[in-house]
């Protein structure tokens, strides 16, 4: 097998957000080092251009270095737009836009790009044992990697003073993100935290293919509401056991819930399936008629001209239809004397307890979650690299000079709102301005 090798003064391993504004960055304030992003997959910024649905909720007001990274994004020529509720978006609102300014800005300011090729070691050697040092080196890391084509496998060895760790995490595997940068980061002896999925859907208790215990088909409804998150359902509930509470549209997919306000509750919802754990201790709830009283809603009309209105028709006046359903055929008891179900059961003929139990399901509709959707469904990675071993200012590596550790590799996440690229926006930021003082 033939072995190229080269040198560079920084390498940039991973040319996502965090190592394109790192890229961008070197390339505007170092002018003179030699950047070289290494990217497996053919081009940079696979998973920047499904982002926001392909429009790109490059940030947020509220994220911390806001106004560094709309420096950064103005200086490279990007216009944005903010939303009234703190979302910015690049003006086009494309995704694609995003990424083919900052490979175009970055290849303009000299950076070099390696895609196709995937890192598979970093090893550091301190400058006085590496036998090729360059002059002058502060420090050396010596990276392999491998380009797999239609000839076969070669492999080349790289050898940098500066490497920035800018792999990911391991959500959205599709985009070249597999987890290679936490191997990358323990054998280079950093601790990493057990990375679980997060902002993605989960899967209810038996939930088949979207038809809930009662055989009703909730699978592609979407409705406002609440999405309330319980913890330990076998002790009281009471407010004091509720762990997160978030307004959306929440979506009945084919496996269970779906939806910003759930994939953010996610993020309460840490737990490894390898170690054993399991999501038992979790219940969701749902209020499908927030800010407003149902019961009372019911009780007025059933003194007035829909009193003999079937109670079916009646809620399907406030839920979606598959909701309304469901939400009845939960509160059911079993047919009245008359063989009636309760949704075909006169308004009129309910009791204060039959409309207080309805009442409960509409506000308090409960959901068992079984399982976190995968790697592949989820937005972004829980744990990752041990934040008490990375300067938070630089991305620097406490424990080795001159690694650097950005992004989602690092065990920090966010919930959804542009908050997740503003991390990698800043942090590749960080890196770049560190090396090049
Ligand atoms: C579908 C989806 C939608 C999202 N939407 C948003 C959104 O709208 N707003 C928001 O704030 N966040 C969003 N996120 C999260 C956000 O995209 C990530 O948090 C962010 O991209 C992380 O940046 P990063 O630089 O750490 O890693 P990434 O952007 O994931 O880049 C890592 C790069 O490293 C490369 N790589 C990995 N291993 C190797 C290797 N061995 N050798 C060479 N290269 C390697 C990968 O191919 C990849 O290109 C979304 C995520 C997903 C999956």
């Amino acid at each position: 097998m033939d072995r190229e090798i080269r040198r560079a003064d920084v390498v940039i391993a991973g040319g996502g957000a965090s190592g394109l504004a790192a890229a961008i960055e070197l390339g505007m304030k170092a002018p003179d080092l030699n950047v070289l992003v290494i990217e497996k997959m053919p081009e940079p910024g696979r998973k920047i251009r499904a982002t926001g649905s392909g429009r790109c909720n490059i940030s947020n007001t509220g994220a911390a270095g806001f106004s560094r990274i709309m420096e950064f994004f103005r200086e490279i020529g990007l216009v944005t737009k903010a939303y009234g509720n703190g979302l910015v978006y690049p003006y086009s609102e494309s995704a694609a836009d995003v990424v083919a300014l900052l490979t175009e800005r970055a290849a303009s300011l000299g950076v070099n790009f390696a895609c196709g090729e995937e890192i598979v070691s970093v090893k550091y050697l301190p400058a006085t044992l590496a036998a090729d040092a360059a002059p002058g080196s502060r420090n050396i890391f010596r990276l392999e990697s491998v380009i797999k084509d239609r000839d076969g496998l070669r492999s080349i060895t790289t050898h940098a003073s500066f490497v920035i760790l800018a792999m990911g995490g391991k959500a959205g595997p599709a985009y070249g993100t597999i987890g290679d940068g936490y191997r990358i980061a323990r054998n280079l002896g950093h601790r990493v935290v057990t990375p679980v999925p997060a902002l993605t859907g989960i899967e209810c208790d038996e939930w088949d293919a979207g038809h809930v215990p009662c055989g009703i088909t909730l699978g592609g409804t979407r409705s406002a509401g609440v999405v309330s998150l319980y913890k330990d359902p076998r002790e009281v509930f009471g407010e004091e056991t509720k762990v997160f509470e978030e307004a959306g549209e929440i979506q009945f997919t084919r496996y269970g819930l779906s939806g910003i306000c759930v994939f953010n509750m996610t993020r309460q919802m840490r737990y490894d399936r390898r170690a054993g754990e399991s999501l038992d201790e979790f219940l969701v709830k749902v209020d499908q008629f927030p800010g407003g009283k149902i019961a009372e809603y019911i009780r007025d009309r059933q003194r007035g001209r829909f009193a003999d209105t079937p109670v079916g028709e009646i809620l399907r006046t406030v839920l979606k239809e598959p909701l309304a359903d469901y939400v009845i055929a939960s509160a059911d008891d079993g047919p009245d004397e008359n063989g009636r179900i309760l949704a075909d059961r006169q308004l009129s003929s309910l009791s204060d307890e039959e409309v207080r139990s309805i009442a409960d399901h509409v506000h308090s509709l409960e959901f068992h979650p079984v399982q976190i959707r995968g790697w592949n469904d989820a937005q972004v990675t829980m744990g990752g690299v041990s934040l008490d071993e990375i300067n938070e200012a630089t991305s620097e590596s406490l424990l080795i000079k001159g690694l650097y550790l950005t992004g989602e590799l690092a065990d920090r996440d966010f919930q959804c709102g542009g908050y997740n690229l503003s991390n990698a926006w800043i942090t590749g930021l960080a890196a770049a301005d560190d090396i090049a003082q």
